[in-house]
């Protein structure tokens, strides 16, 4: 359908991971729909598939819940978060794609995006038009094009119903929506016969999935081989605002990392600590770092304790941990800030894994640990919060990066370092003493419950992606779309 340089199958390249340059895309060499309507006022009648993340959490622990016709999100967020692009892209015909879940190349009902319909016509005030599967071979039919309002603003040929149906659909236009894309392996595998039956439907690409830029799939890479592709409003948002966390030398950083995904945060750490001032750790990431220092729980009368609490973490954990403080005290410029105190897991844990909420935690020094710890204590937060307003104080333009909860969340009273100390970033956020900015699925969970998201400065919708964006890598969807750029010359 779009006029694009002929490209047979065989010649598309996938992005080799090894050759990824070793710095993320800069919006300047990235192709911008924003930019490429204002300066080519692209043809308002060109159909646009987008990448969207409709992936939003569902309740589904009942059967019930699983089998019925609507699904329930639990967060409308990312539903919400599309609102712009449609306003952007409008009065253009748009046709969405996006992925559920994680249904490994099989179509699963509960996974279908249909389920999403009312929900996505409701919060977008748009009629959503279910295209099905993409796959299915050739264009999408004249009815379907003219409902989106394609070819509505050219002339109708003096045909009285089409004429009708022109007008009718230029007042009202529905936006086209396809069925889950990870039905079909081909999306995860970034083919290019899946990207070109997509292809097929549409004439511009437009990418505004932020949260799958770290994936090189289908709907990701090889569209941008076939398809004039650009950035999305909500992308472009993401990058502005992260973007700068990257340059280097910078003192003004501060990075709060939590959580438990020790393996493959702790790779993080090492590009972070080349631009923070300070790398603050709470959470199992603390822990790992205590341990492998040998003060957890080393003061104990019972010495194969410190060596027990080492054993909970690989190898390989706590040997980038053991490089992770050589770095830091080589290059100097950031410290490394564990907390001194700490709530240990509860005594008694029933057979279920419930305990009784209502006994307050053991507070003890890291160097007295008997058990797991499963929050930092009240010192250690108080430490954290004299840093983040003596730097904020110092350098205008601090910016804090959070990522991870400080302790087990999710079962209070294990909740209290993680909201005490997000509540206080916030109220410096809201006063405009510091820029806050998070990102991460159990971080924004955290935010929530503490009440406070609306005061932060940024929440990144990417969490795999937020992360991946911060070690500096280039994204392979940002390189596909840097590339189609240069290739295609486009604006
Ligand atoms: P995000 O989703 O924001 O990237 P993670 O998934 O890495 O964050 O981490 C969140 C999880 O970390 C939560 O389930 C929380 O219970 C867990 N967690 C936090 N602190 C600890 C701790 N001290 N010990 C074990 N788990 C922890
Ligand atoms: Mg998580």
């Amino acid at each position: 359908m779009a006029n694009m340089p002929s490209l047979s199958h065989s010649t598309y390249s996938r992005p080799p991971a090894s050759s990824a340059k070793i710095a993320a895309t800069s919006l300047a060499e990235l192709p911008l729909f924003e930019k490429a309507k204002r300066a080519r006022g692209l043809e308002a009648g060109k159909v646009v598939l987008a990448r969207i993340d409709l992936n939003v959490p569902l309740a589904s622990h009942s059967l019930e819940q699983r089998q019925a016709a609507i699904a329930e999100p639990l967060s409308l967020a990312r539903i919400d978060a599309v609102i712009p692009l449609i306003e952007q892209v409008s009065p253009q015909p748009l046709i969405l794609c996006s992925h559920l879940g994680r249904p490994m190349g099989e179509r699963r009902e509960e996974l279908s995006l249909q389920r999403l319909l009312p929900h996505l016509e409701r919060r977008w005030q748009r009629e959503v038009i279910f295209l099905g599967d993409s796959q299915k071979s050739g264009a999408l039919d004249q009815a379907t094009l003219a409902r989106l309002g394609a070819g509505s603003t050219r002339r109708a040929g003096g045909e009285k119903t089409a004429e009708k149906t022109a007008e009718k659909t230029a007042e009202k236009k529905a936006i086209g929506l396809f069925e889950n894309l990870r039905f079909h392996k081909g999306e995860e595998q970034d083919s290019i016969e899946f990207a070109a039956n997509l292809a097929a439907k549409a004439e511009l690409f437009v990418n505004d999935a932020f949260s799958v830029c770290h994936r090189a799939h289908a709907s990701t890479s090889a569209i941008t081989t076939l398809l004039p592709s650009y950035v999305g409003c909500s992308l472009e948002g993401e990058l502005e605002r992260l973007l700068p966390l990257l340059e280097l030398g910078e003192q003004k950083n501060i990075a709060l990392l939590g959580g438990a995904k020790v393996s493959t945060k702790i790779m993080l750490l090492r590009s972070l600590l080349k631009r923070c001032s300070a790398l603050v750790l709470g959470g199992n990431m603390a822990n790992c770092m205590l341990a492998v220092k040998g003060r957890l729980g080393n003061m104990l009368e019972n010495k194969n304790l410190a060596n027990s609490f080492a054993n909970s973490f690989s190898q390989n954990e706590l040997q980038i941990a053991r490089e992770l403080e050589a770095d830091a005290e080589r290059q100097k410029n950031c410290e490394i800030i564990l907390p001194s105190d700490a709530a240990l897991a509860p005594k008694n844990i029933n057979a279920d894994g419930s305990f009784d909420p209502s006994s307050s935690p053991e507070i003890v020094e890291v160097e007295r640990a008997s058990r797991a710890l499963w929050d930092i204590g009240p010192k250690s937060c108080l430490a954290i919060e004299s840093l983040l307003a003596k730097t904020a104080q110092q350098q205008a333009g601090t910016r804090v990066i959070v990522n991870g909860p400080l302790g087990v969340f999710e079962r209070p009273p294990y909740d209290a370092s993680s909201l005490r100390v997000l509540r206080f970033l916030a109220k410096m956020s809201r006063h405009g003493k510091l820029i806050s900015i998070c990102g991460g699925g159990d971080t924004i969970a955290a935010l929530e419950r503490a009440g406070v998201a609306e005061d932060f400065t940024h929440i990144s919708l990417g969490g795999g992606a937020f992360l991946e964006l911060l070690t500096e890598r280039e994204m392979p969807a940002l390189r596909a779309l840097r590339l189609c750029k240069e290739r295609m010359q486009l604006a």
